[in-house]
């Protein structure tokens, strides 16, 4: 039998944040994927630590941002690949209304770091924005497909992955310790975005799920090398592609791309896109989202070996290093970890 520090079941997001903690401090682990999610891959991979909707601060936006930003780089650094690309974010203005708001966001002390107090006129023919721009700074896109792609292999190529379906009902839980097949491990993290509803352990935490679907499309004409939000958001990927999206749905839990979603955006992206365009890509993920919109981390009621790591929502780039390492240190620690993060407010 093998022994190991850690069992970690899902390898998105949360999972490869967990795994570089325990890589630093040479734990020995090993990570079940069977690709059933699909979330990590398909997100469009934005950074911005404002919500562009109501223009207030992000949840702990700067402690995340600190964690996050050279989490990535030193992925980059170790796997030899490019992931994370500085953009401009431009919040395109629908009313004068709007306008106001956000230059009295602006002033906040909480978002003056992050919210340019110019006006950024609209240069393009193609994009209709007779209003102009309000420029969100300290923004970016983590290539979360190349992360998720390139992590995995160099995992399997130090034999601490397996792409299988982890059985919950071979796991033989202990007071201190756990066996899986032929493993023994002091702890199990559960890591599993919305597959978590599968396991019988965590299946009772309220994850609500919501569905996201994005086009790729091929635009020459288009020519800008920012990000535009708007009713969507479109996002330059180069070679004159640009990622659009995303949809919101509560009821459809598949991770099938759906005709009318695709419909939702390209009527969304037409109310101020002007150039011809083709769609080239169209894909589906569940968002891990939780009612109180925080993340859910922690140990087993009952299970003391058995944690979990999940509830990310639709801001997983940014939350997944901070969260991990708050599970890490509750892990290793015994760190009390927040109560408004902590999975004992469902318990
Ligand atoms: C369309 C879309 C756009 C998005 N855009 C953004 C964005 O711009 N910025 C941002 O920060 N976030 C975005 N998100 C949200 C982000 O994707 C999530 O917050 C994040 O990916 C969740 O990561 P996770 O690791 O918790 O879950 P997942 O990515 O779902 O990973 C869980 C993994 O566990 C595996 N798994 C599950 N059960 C088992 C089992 N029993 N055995 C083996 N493996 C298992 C799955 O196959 C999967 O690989 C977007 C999401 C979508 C769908």
């Amino acid at each position: 039998m093998k022994e190991l520090d850690y069992i970690i079941v899902g390898c998105g997001l949360a999972s490869i944040a967990f795994c570089e903690a325990l890589q630093k401090n040479n734990k020995r682990f090993l990570v079940f994927d069977d690709g059933s999610q699909k979330s990590s891959r398909v997100a469009a991979g934005l950074y911005n630590p404002v919500i562009l909707k109501r223009f207030s601060e992000v949840w702990k936006a700067k402690e995340q941002l600190n964690i996050a930003m050279p989490f990535y780089t030193a992925i980059e650094n170790k796997l030899g690949v490019t992931i994370d690309y500085k953009l401009r974010i431009l919040r395109r203005f629908t009313s004068i209304e709007e306008q106001n708001k956000w230059f009295t966001a602006s002033d906040k002390p909480s978002l003056e770091t992050f919210l340019s107090t110019q006006l950024v006129k609209n240069n393009n023919e193609n994009i209709d924005a007779t209003l102009g721009f309000g420029e969100l700074l300290h923004a970016g896109r983590i290539d979360t497909e190349t992360l998720i792609h390139t992590y995995q292999n160099y995992l399997v190529n130090k034999h601490c992955l397996q792409h299988e379906t982890f059985k919950y009902n071979d796991l033989e839980v202990n007071s201190d310790h756990v066996i899986y097949k032929d493993f023994k491990a002091k702890q199990v993290v559960f890591a599993e975005g919305f597959g978590v509803k599968r396991n019988p352990f965590f299946n009772d935490i309220p994850l609500t799920g919501s569905k996201g679907e994005l086009i790729t499309i091929k635009a020459k004409d288009l020519k800008i090398n920012y990000a535009i939000k708007s009713s969507v958001f479109i996002i330059p990927l180069g070679g004159d592609l640009y990622n659009v999206g995303a949809t919101y749905n509560n009821e459809d839990k598949t991770n099938t791309p759906t005709h009318k979603a695709k419909e939702e955006l390209i009527v969304k992206l037409k109310s101020f896109l002007i150039c011809d365009f083709e769609i080239v890509n169209h894909v589906a993920g569940i968002r891990p989202t939780v009612k109180d919109r925080r993340p859910i981390v922690g140990r087993h009621a009952e299970h003391s070996r058995l944690y979990i790591l999940n509830g990310l929502g639709t801001r997983g780039v940014m939350i997944a290093p901070y969260v991990s390492r708050k599970l890490y240190n509750c892990i290793e620690h015994n760190d009390v970890l927040d109560a408004e993060i902590d999975v004992r407010r469902f318990q």
